[in-house]
């Protein structure tokens, strides 16, 4: 790509180092930028800044916030004594979003992946594993990914919980609503047989 200008090339170059942003994709975003007020350009990298240098993760749980402790973890309202445990902050925000749980979170910051290099050390289960002996949790909920990297780790999780007492569960796995049998792959119809429920919770809405 040929330039006019260095500064346009070096904005473009840095806006393609986001992922998913190709060069072209780039240009554009950056000729937009320039039409709009200079107020946005301003706004949009004062809110990047801020969050690069202010931004913190909670001392309990992990997730990203504003404070030493998060808003769920400070708030008297929601049942300390539940923990559901996450691969990452995308997966508290799409569990919130339900508005069907009322638990505390642990975020582990990825899952075990010896191909990625990442092994229970690169991740937050120590502090989960501590914060369990501590005493205030009664229950785990595992609801990593359904792959084999988040197997490993809800398996190692559960072996390290060995001994603690504290009960353990994984999320139900299974057939999407309005999902024909048919198309289910056989690992999703395989769990939901496993994962059965009883009848009569099975149109329960809570
Ligand atoms: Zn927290």
């Amino acid at each position: 790509m040929d330039f006019s200008s260095k500064l346009l090339e070096n904005a473009v170059y840095e806006m393609s180092q986001l992922p998913g942003i190709g060069k072209r994709t780039a240009l554009r975003l950056v000729l937009h930028l320039l039409k709009q007020p200079e107020r946005q350009t301003e706004n949009l990298s004062n809110a990047l800044t801020k969050l690069r240098t202010m931004v913190q993760f909670c001392k309990k749980c992990h997730n990203i916030s504003d404070t030493a402790l998060c808003e769920i973890c400070s708030n008297p309202k929601r049942d300390a004594s539940l923990v559901c445990v996450v691969e990452d902050i995308r997966d508290v925000m799409a569990i919130e979003n339900t508005g069907q749980y009322r638990g505390l979170y642990h975020v582990l910051g990825g899952k075990i992946s010896p191909i990625e290099g990442m092994g229970p050390q690169d991740l937050t289960i120590s502090s989960l594993i501590n914060k369990v002996k501590e005493g205030e949790v009664q229950e785990l909920i595992l609801a990593l990914s359904s792959t084999m990297e988040g197997d490993t780790t809800n398996f190692y999780i559960f072996k390290q919980l060995e001994g603690t007492g504290v009960k353990t569960s994984t999320i139900a796995r299974g057939i999407a609503v309005g999902d024909e049998l048919e198309y289910a792959d056989e690992v999703t119809l395989g769990r939901s047989i496993l994962n059965r429920i009883p009848f009569e919770g099975s149109f329960s809405n809570k």
